[in-house]
Protein backbone atom coordinates (compact mmCIF):
# COMPACT_ATOMS: atom_id res chain seq x y z
CA UNK A 1 0.00 0.00 0.00
CA UNK A 2 1.26 3.47 -0.71
CA UNK A 3 1.84 5.95 1.90
CA UNK A 4 -1.29 5.05 3.90
CA UNK A 5 -1.34 7.70 6.43
CA UNK A 6 -1.94 6.81 10.10
CA UNK A 7 -6.20 6.58 10.44
CA UNK A 8 -6.25 6.85 14.39
CA UNK A 9 -6.65 11.28 14.49
CA UNK A 10 -9.03 11.43 12.10
CA UNK A 11 -12.43 10.73 13.80
CA UNK A 12 -14.48 8.90 11.23
CA UNK A 13 -18.42 10.17 12.90
CA UNK A 14 -20.37 7.68 14.76
CA UNK A 15 -21.60 4.76 13.43
CA UNK A 16 -20.11 4.02 9.91
CA UNK A 17 -16.54 4.99 12.06
CA UNK A 18 -16.27 1.01 13.37
CA UNK A 19 -16.89 -0.85 9.90
CA UNK A 20 -14.52 1.72 8.53
CA UNK A 21 -11.61 1.33 11.34
CA UNK A 22 -12.35 -2.65 10.92
CA UNK A 23 -11.47 -2.85 7.30
CA UNK A 24 -10.17 0.29 5.96
CA UNK A 25 -11.42 1.63 2.70
CA UNK A 26 -9.26 4.07 0.92
CA UNK A 27 -9.74 6.36 -2.48
CA UNK A 28 -7.12 8.00 -4.26
CA UNK A 29 -8.48 9.08 -7.32
CA UNK A 30 -11.20 8.67 -9.56
CA UNK A 31 -12.11 9.29 -13.58
CA UNK A 32 -15.40 8.75 -15.65
CA UNK A 33 -17.27 5.71 -14.08
CA UNK A 34 -14.46 4.74 -11.81
CA UNK A 35 -12.40 5.02 -8.55
CA UNK A 36 -8.74 4.09 -7.92
CA UNK A 37 -8.38 2.60 -4.54
CA UNK A 38 -4.77 2.97 -2.61
CA UNK A 39 -4.22 -0.70 -3.88
CA UNK A 40 -4.35 0.72 -7.42
CA UNK A 41 -7.58 -1.19 -7.97
CA UNK A 42 -10.16 0.23 -9.89
CA UNK A 43 -13.89 0.29 -8.72
CA UNK A 44 -16.58 1.04 -10.70
CA UNK A 45 -18.72 3.55 -9.31
CA UNK A 46 -22.20 2.36 -9.00
CA UNK A 47 -23.66 4.97 -6.84
CA UNK A 48 -22.10 7.95 -7.91
CA UNK A 49 -20.02 8.81 -5.18
CA UNK A 50 -22.89 9.32 -2.42
CA UNK A 51 -25.51 9.91 -5.35
CA UNK A 52 -24.19 12.96 -6.11
CA UNK A 53 -21.66 12.33 -9.17
CA UNK A 54 -24.30 12.63 -11.87
CA UNK A 55 -21.19 13.75 -14.70
CA UNK A 56 -18.89 11.35 -13.68
CA UNK A 57 -15.76 11.87 -11.65
CA UNK A 58 -12.38 13.88 -13.42
CA UNK A 59 -14.62 16.49 -15.60
CA UNK A 60 -11.74 18.93 -16.26
CA UNK A 61 -14.49 21.80 -16.74
CA UNK A 62 -15.34 21.82 -13.48
CA UNK A 63 -12.15 21.69 -11.91
CA UNK A 64 -10.54 24.56 -15.06
CA UNK A 65 -13.83 26.79 -13.12
CA UNK A 66 -12.39 26.26 -10.06
CA UNK A 67 -9.51 27.09 -10.62
CA UNK A 68 -10.40 30.63 -12.83
CA UNK A 69 -12.86 31.40 -9.61
CA UNK A 70 -9.97 30.38 -7.35
CA UNK A 71 -7.53 33.23 -8.51
CA UNK A 72 -10.14 35.24 -9.78
CA UNK A 73 -12.43 36.22 -6.54
CA UNK A 74 -12.01 33.40 -3.84
CA UNK A 75 -14.27 34.79 -1.76
CA UNK A 76 -16.61 37.70 -0.94
CA UNK A 77 -19.34 38.18 2.07
CA UNK A 78 -22.69 36.82 1.58
CA UNK A 79 -24.46 39.39 3.44
CA UNK A 80 -25.19 42.81 2.15
CA UNK A 81 -23.31 42.67 -0.63
CA UNK A 82 -22.59 39.77 -3.86
CA UNK A 83 -20.89 38.71 -6.64
CA UNK A 84 -21.64 38.51 -9.90
CA UNK A 85 -21.39 34.62 -10.12
CA UNK A 86 -23.60 33.31 -7.68
CA UNK A 87 -26.51 35.72 -9.15
CA UNK A 88 -25.51 34.27 -13.05
CA UNK A 89 -26.01 30.37 -11.33
CA UNK A 90 -29.12 31.48 -9.83
CA UNK A 91 -30.65 33.31 -12.73
CA UNK A 92 -29.34 29.48 -14.56
CA UNK A 93 -30.96 27.79 -12.33
CA UNK A 94 -34.46 29.69 -12.83
CA UNK A 95 -33.87 28.99 -16.70
CA UNK A 96 -34.75 24.97 -15.51
CA UNK A 97 -36.96 25.64 -12.82
CA UNK A 98 -38.44 23.15 -11.58
CA UNK A 99 -41.80 22.18 -12.51
CA UNK A 100 -41.37 25.80 -14.93
CA UNK A 101 -42.03 27.36 -11.17
CA UNK A 102 -39.95 27.01 -8.46
CA UNK A 103 -37.74 30.24 -9.98
CA UNK A 104 -36.51 31.56 -6.94
CA UNK A 105 -32.92 30.44 -5.20
CA UNK A 106 -31.21 30.51 -1.99
CA UNK A 107 -27.76 28.82 -1.94
CA UNK A 108 -27.37 26.64 1.18
CA UNK A 109 -23.56 24.48 1.70
CA UNK A 110 -25.20 21.25 2.28
CA UNK A 111 -28.44 18.92 1.63
CA UNK A 112 -28.84 19.17 5.89
CA UNK A 113 -28.36 22.96 5.32
CA UNK A 114 -31.10 23.35 2.54
CA UNK A 115 -33.38 21.34 4.52
CA UNK A 116 -32.98 23.61 7.67
CA UNK A 117 -33.63 26.74 5.18
CA UNK A 118 -36.97 25.45 3.81
CA UNK A 119 -37.81 24.57 6.65
CA UNK A 120 -37.63 27.65 8.13
CA UNK A 121 -39.06 29.39 5.22
CA UNK A 122 -42.26 27.60 5.13
CA UNK A 123 -42.74 28.83 8.45
CA UNK A 124 -41.50 32.49 7.86
CA UNK A 125 -43.72 32.30 4.90
CA UNK A 126 -46.97 31.36 7.49
CA UNK A 127 -46.15 33.97 9.54
CA UNK A 128 -45.62 36.45 6.55
CA UNK A 129 -49.04 35.83 5.26
CA UNK A 130 -50.73 35.91 8.91
CA UNK A 131 -50.87 32.44 9.23
CA UNK A 132 -48.41 32.33 12.44
CA UNK A 133 -50.00 29.55 14.18
CA UNK A 134 -48.85 27.43 11.91
CA UNK A 135 -45.10 26.17 12.90
CA UNK A 136 -45.98 22.33 12.82
CA UNK A 137 -43.67 20.41 10.54
CA UNK A 138 -44.77 16.79 8.65
CA UNK A 139 -41.84 14.50 7.58
CA UNK A 140 -42.33 11.28 6.73
CA UNK A 141 -41.19 7.60 8.02
CA UNK A 142 -38.34 6.30 6.45
CA UNK A 143 -37.66 9.63 5.16
CA UNK A 144 -34.25 11.06 5.56
CA UNK A 145 -33.58 14.47 5.46
CA UNK A 146 -29.87 14.99 6.34
CA UNK A 147 -28.50 15.45 10.02
CA UNK A 148 -29.34 18.81 11.06
CA UNK A 149 -32.10 19.42 13.82
CA UNK A 150 -34.48 19.85 11.67
CA UNK A 151 -33.77 16.90 9.21
CA UNK A 152 -33.79 14.29 12.34
CA UNK A 153 -36.43 15.83 13.71
CA UNK A 154 -38.60 15.69 10.19
CA UNK A 155 -36.56 12.56 9.03
CA UNK A 156 -37.42 8.75 9.65
CA UNK A 157 -34.81 6.99 11.44
CA UNK A 158 -36.05 6.29 14.64
CA UNK A 159 -32.44 6.34 16.29
CA UNK A 160 -31.71 9.63 15.47
CA UNK A 161 -35.49 10.84 16.61
CA UNK A 162 -34.81 9.20 20.01
CA UNK A 163 -31.26 10.38 21.10
CA UNK A 164 -32.50 14.22 20.90
CA UNK A 165 -34.46 16.83 21.67
CA UNK A 166 -35.86 17.67 18.16
CA UNK A 167 -38.42 20.36 16.70
CA UNK A 168 -41.56 20.79 18.59
CA UNK A 169 -44.78 19.62 17.05
CA UNK A 170 -43.19 17.57 14.75
CA UNK A 171 -45.70 14.64 13.16
CA UNK A 172 -44.96 11.97 10.24
CA UNK A 173 -47.15 10.27 7.75
CA UNK A 174 -46.78 6.70 7.31
CA UNK A 175 -44.15 5.27 4.83
CA UNK A 176 -44.97 4.33 1.27
CA UNK A 177 -42.99 1.01 1.74
CA UNK A 178 -46.02 -1.63 2.84
CA UNK A 179 -47.72 -1.49 -0.20
CA UNK A 180 -44.98 -1.58 -2.56
CA UNK A 181 -42.53 -4.57 -0.72
CA UNK A 182 -42.15 -7.47 -2.30
CA UNK A 183 -43.63 -6.98 -5.69
CA UNK A 184 -40.58 -6.38 -7.70
CA UNK A 185 -41.99 -3.04 -9.00
CA UNK A 186 -40.38 -1.35 -12.02
CA UNK A 187 -41.02 1.93 -11.99
CA UNK A 188 -44.30 3.31 -9.74
CA UNK A 189 -46.80 0.62 -8.09
CA UNK A 190 -50.03 1.12 -9.71
CA UNK A 191 -51.86 1.66 -5.79
CA UNK A 192 -51.49 2.96 -2.88
CA UNK A 193 -52.13 6.61 -3.91
CA UNK A 194 -54.59 6.83 -1.06
CA UNK A 195 -51.48 6.23 1.34
CA UNK A 196 -51.99 10.08 0.76
CA UNK A 197 -54.66 10.25 2.72
CA UNK A 198 -52.58 9.97 6.28
CA UNK A 199 -51.72 13.07 5.45
CA UNK A 200 -55.83 14.08 6.44
CA UNK A 201 -55.04 11.96 9.66
CA UNK A 202 -52.83 14.17 10.58
CA UNK A 203 -54.73 17.70 9.69
CA UNK A 204 -57.58 15.87 11.46
CA UNK A 205 -55.70 14.81 14.75
CA UNK A 206 -53.84 18.00 15.08
CA UNK A 207 -55.58 20.81 12.86
CA UNK A 208 -54.69 22.78 10.04
CA UNK A 209 -53.78 25.82 11.67
CA UNK A 210 -50.60 24.30 13.65
CA UNK A 211 -49.13 22.91 10.09
CA UNK A 212 -46.56 24.81 8.51
CA UNK A 213 -45.60 22.30 5.99
CA UNK A 214 -45.41 18.88 4.64
CA UNK A 215 -41.63 17.51 3.81
CA UNK A 216 -40.96 14.14 1.86
CA UNK A 217 -38.51 12.73 -0.62
CA UNK A 218 -40.05 11.95 -3.94
CA UNK A 219 -38.59 8.81 -3.99
CA UNK A 220 -36.82 8.25 -0.69
CA UNK A 221 -33.24 7.17 -1.11
CA UNK A 222 -30.97 6.58 1.33
CA UNK A 223 -33.41 4.90 3.26
CA UNK A 224 -33.69 2.36 0.55
CA UNK A 225 -35.05 3.20 -2.42
CA UNK A 226 -38.81 3.46 -1.68
CA UNK A 227 -40.85 4.53 -5.06
CA UNK A 228 -44.69 6.39 -4.37
CA UNK A 229 -47.39 4.41 -5.79
CA UNK A 230 -48.77 6.21 -8.74
CA UNK A 231 -51.24 8.98 -7.82
CA UNK A 232 -49.47 9.31 -4.33
CA UNK A 233 -47.56 12.49 -4.79
CA UNK A 234 -50.78 14.38 -6.55
CA UNK A 235 -52.73 12.97 -3.93
CA UNK A 236 -50.74 15.04 -1.40
CA UNK A 237 -50.34 17.62 -3.20
CA UNK A 238 -53.58 18.29 -3.61
CA UNK A 239 -54.73 17.70 0.27
CA UNK A 240 -51.64 20.33 1.16
CA UNK A 241 -52.96 22.79 -1.32
CA UNK A 242 -56.79 22.36 0.35
CA UNK A 243 -55.35 23.06 3.92
CA UNK A 244 -53.06 25.94 3.47
CA UNK A 245 -50.13 23.81 3.84
CA UNK A 246 -46.82 24.23 2.04
CA UNK A 247 -45.44 21.04 0.12
CA UNK A 248 -41.55 20.68 -0.17
CA UNK A 249 -39.71 18.05 -2.14
CA UNK A 250 -36.44 16.69 -0.75
CA UNK A 251 -34.70 16.43 -4.37
CA UNK A 252 -31.41 16.45 -2.91
CA UNK A 253 -31.20 12.90 -4.19
CA UNK A 254 -33.70 13.14 -7.61
CA UNK A 255 -32.07 16.67 -8.27
CA UNK A 256 -30.30 16.97 -11.80
CA UNK A 257 -31.26 14.05 -13.66
CA UNK A 258 -31.57 11.29 -11.35
CA UNK A 259 -35.01 9.93 -12.90
CA UNK A 260 -34.11 11.05 -16.46
CA UNK A 261 -36.19 14.69 -15.73
CA UNK A 262 -34.19 17.75 -14.69
CA UNK A 263 -36.21 17.09 -11.40
CA UNK A 264 -38.60 14.28 -9.76
CA UNK A 265 -40.83 17.72 -9.91
CA UNK A 266 -40.98 17.46 -13.74
CA UNK A 267 -41.10 13.65 -13.64
CA UNK A 268 -43.73 13.21 -11.52
CA UNK A 269 -45.40 16.29 -13.35
CA UNK A 270 -46.23 17.39 -9.72
CA UNK A 271 -45.21 20.67 -8.06
CA UNK A 272 -44.14 21.40 -4.59
CA UNK A 273 -43.81 25.12 -3.11
CA UNK A 274 -40.19 24.70 -2.05
CA UNK A 275 -37.51 22.12 -3.50
CA UNK A 276 -34.55 21.34 -1.22
CA UNK A 277 -31.41 19.71 -3.64
CA UNK A 278 -27.51 19.97 -2.90
CA UNK A 279 -25.35 16.58 -4.33
CA UNK A 280 -25.81 16.89 -8.30
CA UNK A 281 -25.52 20.55 -8.06
CA UNK A 282 -21.76 20.94 -8.54
CA UNK A 283 -21.35 17.33 -9.37
CA UNK A 284 -20.37 16.36 -5.85
CA UNK A 285 -17.54 19.04 -6.07
CA UNK A 286 -17.52 21.74 -3.99
CA UNK A 287 -19.76 21.36 -1.25
CA UNK A 288 -23.33 23.48 -2.01
CA UNK A 289 -26.73 23.39 -1.68
CA UNK A 290 -30.17 25.25 -3.24
CA UNK A 291 -33.74 25.59 -2.50
CA UNK A 292 -35.43 26.60 -5.17
CA UNK A 293 -38.86 28.45 -3.80
CA UNK A 294 -42.27 29.67 -5.85
CA UNK A 295 -42.56 33.15 -6.28
CA UNK A 296 -45.51 33.47 -4.06
CA UNK A 297 -43.32 31.99 -1.40
CA UNK A 298 -40.68 34.34 -2.85
CA UNK A 299 -43.20 37.23 -3.00
CA UNK A 300 -44.42 37.07 1.11
CA UNK A 301 -40.77 37.05 2.13
CA UNK A 302 -39.65 39.95 0.60
CA UNK A 303 -42.28 42.30 -0.02
CA UNK A 304 -44.85 41.07 2.78
CA UNK A 305 -46.37 43.44 5.27
CA UNK A 306 -43.44 45.53 6.90
CA UNK A 307 -42.01 43.82 9.74
CA UNK A 308 -43.44 40.49 8.39
CA UNK A 309 -39.96 38.69 8.04
CA UNK A 310 -37.60 38.94 10.67
CA UNK A 311 -35.91 35.96 10.17
CA UNK A 312 -32.17 36.23 9.94
CA UNK A 313 -30.81 33.23 7.99
CA UNK A 314 -27.52 32.92 5.90
CA UNK A 315 -24.37 30.98 6.09
CA UNK A 316 -21.11 32.66 5.62
CA UNK A 317 -20.74 29.66 2.52
CA UNK A 318 -24.22 30.70 0.57
CA UNK A 319 -23.56 31.17 -2.98
CA UNK A 320 -19.75 30.62 -2.25
CA UNK A 321 -18.04 31.98 -5.44
CA UNK A 322 -16.02 29.13 -6.28
CA UNK A 323 -19.14 26.65 -5.58
CA UNK A 324 -20.71 28.62 -8.24
CA UNK A 325 -18.45 28.42 -10.70
CA UNK A 326 -18.17 24.62 -9.98
CA UNK A 327 -21.79 24.85 -10.40
CA UNK A 328 -22.43 26.70 -13.68
CA UNK A 329 -20.13 24.22 -15.06
CA UNK A 330 -21.45 21.38 -13.61
CA UNK A 331 -24.97 22.34 -15.28
CA UNK A 332 -22.94 23.50 -18.64
CA UNK A 333 -21.53 19.78 -18.81
CA UNK A 334 -25.30 18.74 -18.04
CA UNK A 335 -26.80 20.74 -20.76
CA UNK A 336 -24.49 20.31 -23.45
CA UNK A 337 -24.56 16.20 -22.86
CA UNK A 338 -28.30 16.08 -22.43
CA UNK A 339 -27.86 14.21 -19.16
CA UNK A 340 -30.66 15.51 -17.69
CA UNK A 341 -32.79 13.52 -19.75
CA UNK A 342 -30.14 10.78 -20.59
CA UNK A 343 -31.28 8.39 -18.01
CA UNK A 344 -34.02 7.49 -20.45
CA UNK A 345 -32.07 6.18 -22.72
CA UNK A 346 -30.23 4.04 -20.69
CA UNK A 347 -33.19 3.28 -18.62
CA UNK A 348 -35.07 0.34 -20.55
CA UNK A 349 -31.63 -1.85 -20.12
CA UNK A 350 -31.11 -1.07 -16.53
CA UNK A 351 -34.41 -1.87 -14.91
CA UNK A 352 -34.02 -5.31 -16.75
CA UNK A 353 -30.64 -5.86 -15.99
CA UNK A 354 -31.54 -5.52 -12.14
CA UNK A 355 -34.88 -6.97 -12.06
CA UNK A 356 -32.79 -10.38 -13.86
CA UNK A 357 -30.98 -10.24 -10.04
CA UNK A 358 -34.21 -11.38 -8.39
CA UNK A 359 -33.27 -15.09 -8.90
CA UNK A 360 -30.17 -14.12 -6.90
CA UNK A 361 -30.31 -15.94 -3.39
CA UNK A 362 -32.21 -14.19 -0.61
CA UNK A 363 -33.33 -11.23 -2.62
CA UNK A 364 -36.28 -10.23 -1.46
CA UNK A 365 -38.05 -7.39 -3.92
CA UNK A 366 -36.51 -4.81 -6.14
CA UNK A 367 -37.11 -1.40 -7.06
CA UNK A 368 -36.26 0.48 -10.14
CA UNK A 369 -37.00 3.86 -11.12
CA UNK A 370 -34.69 6.33 -13.20
CA UNK A 371 -31.29 5.00 -12.63
CA UNK A 372 -31.75 4.27 -9.19
CA UNK A 373 -32.43 0.84 -8.04
CA UNK A 374 -32.88 -0.49 -4.55
CA UNK A 375 -32.42 -4.32 -4.04
CA UNK A 376 -33.43 -5.96 -0.74
CA UNK A 377 -32.34 -8.88 1.14
CA UNK A 378 -33.56 -11.31 3.63
CA UNK A 379 -31.76 -10.67 6.72
CA UNK A 380 -29.63 -12.96 8.47
CA UNK A 381 -31.53 -14.61 11.59
CA UNK A 382 -30.46 -12.32 13.92
CA UNK A 383 -28.40 -10.33 12.44
CA UNK A 384 -29.85 -7.05 10.49
CA UNK A 385 -27.80 -5.75 7.63
CA UNK A 386 -24.44 -8.06 7.83
CA UNK A 387 -26.11 -10.18 4.84
CA UNK A 388 -26.14 -6.96 2.75
CA UNK A 389 -22.96 -5.63 4.31
CA UNK A 390 -20.77 -9.09 3.31
CA UNK A 391 -22.46 -8.22 -0.16
CA UNK A 392 -21.05 -4.79 -0.04
CA UNK A 393 -17.49 -5.73 1.47
CA UNK A 394 -17.18 -8.81 -1.28
CA UNK A 395 -18.36 -6.11 -4.12
CA UNK A 396 -15.33 -3.66 -3.26
CA UNK A 397 -13.22 -6.28 -3.28
CA UNK A 398 -13.97 -7.77 -6.49
CA UNK A 399 -14.42 -3.65 -8.32
CA UNK A 400 -17.77 -2.15 -7.70
CA UNK A 401 -18.85 0.08 -5.22
CA UNK A 402 -22.13 -0.22 -4.21
CA UNK A 403 -24.40 1.47 -1.22
CA UNK A 404 -26.45 -0.57 1.89
CA UNK A 405 -28.31 0.44 4.15
CA UNK A 406 -29.72 -1.88 6.23
CA UNK A 407 -30.45 -5.12 4.09
CA UNK A 408 -30.88 -2.97 1.35
CA UNK A 409 -28.54 -2.59 -1.67
CA UNK A 410 -28.35 0.78 -3.78
CA UNK A 411 -27.39 1.81 -7.06
CA UNK A 412 -27.37 4.97 -8.72
CA UNK A 413 -24.50 5.42 -11.06
CA UNK A 414 -23.27 8.23 -12.84
CA UNK A 415 -25.61 9.42 -15.37
CA UNK A 416 -22.84 8.89 -18.13
CA UNK A 417 -22.95 5.14 -17.16
CA UNK A 418 -23.04 3.09 -20.59
CA UNK A 419 -24.43 0.11 -21.62
CA UNK A 420 -21.07 -1.98 -20.85
CA UNK A 421 -21.29 -0.79 -17.13
CA UNK A 422 -24.57 -1.53 -16.58
CA UNK A 423 -24.26 -4.95 -17.30
CA UNK A 424 -20.52 -4.79 -15.15
CA UNK A 425 -22.34 -4.01 -12.36
CA UNK A 426 -25.05 -6.15 -12.82
CA UNK A 427 -23.12 -9.39 -12.87
CA UNK A 428 -20.83 -8.59 -10.65
CA UNK A 429 -23.39 -8.07 -7.89
CA UNK A 430 -25.00 -11.06 -9.25
CA UNK A 431 -21.81 -13.02 -8.61
CA UNK A 432 -21.78 -11.17 -5.12
CA UNK A 433 -25.10 -11.98 -3.78
CA UNK A 434 -24.68 -15.84 -5.00
CA UNK A 435 -21.35 -15.80 -2.44
CA UNK A 436 -23.18 -14.39 0.09
CA UNK A 437 -26.14 -17.08 -0.29
N1 LIG B 1 -31.85 15.04 1.97
C1 LIG B 1 -31.75 13.91 1.27
C2 LIG B 1 -32.93 13.38 0.53
C3 LIG B 1 -30.53 13.21 1.24
O1 LIG B 1 -30.44 12.06 0.56
C4 LIG B 1 -29.42 13.74 1.93
C5 LIG B 1 -28.06 13.06 1.91
N2 LIG B 1 -28.02 11.75 1.55
C6 LIG B 1 -29.59 14.93 2.64
C7 LIG B 1 -30.81 15.56 2.63
C8 LIG B 1 -28.47 15.53 3.41
O2 LIG B 1 -27.52 16.06 2.58
P1 LIG B 1 -26.04 16.38 3.13
O3 LIG B 1 -25.44 15.06 3.49
O4 LIG B 1 -25.39 17.09 1.99
O5 LIG B 1 -26.22 17.28 4.31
Amino acid sequence: RLNRPSLDAYWMPFTANRQFKAAPRLLVSAEGMHYTADDGREVLDGTAGLWCVNAGHGRRRIAEAVERQLSTLDYAPSFQMGHPIAFEFAERLAAIAPGGALDRVFFTGSGSESVDTALKIALAYQRAIGQGTRTRVIGRERGYHGVGFGGISVGGLVNNRRMFPLLPGVDHLRHTHDLSRNAFVQGQPEHGADLADDLERLVALHGAETIAAVIVEPVAGSTGVLVPPKGYLERLRAIATKHGILLIFDEVITGFGRLGAPFATDYFGVTPDLITTAKGLTNGTIPMGAVFATRAVHDALMHGPEGAIELFHGYTYSGHPVACAAGLATLEIYEEEGLLTRTNQVQAQWHAAMHALRDCPNVIDIRTIGLIAGIELEPRAGKPGARAYDVFTDCFEKGLLIRVTGDIIALSPPLIAEAEHIDTMASMLGEALRRAA
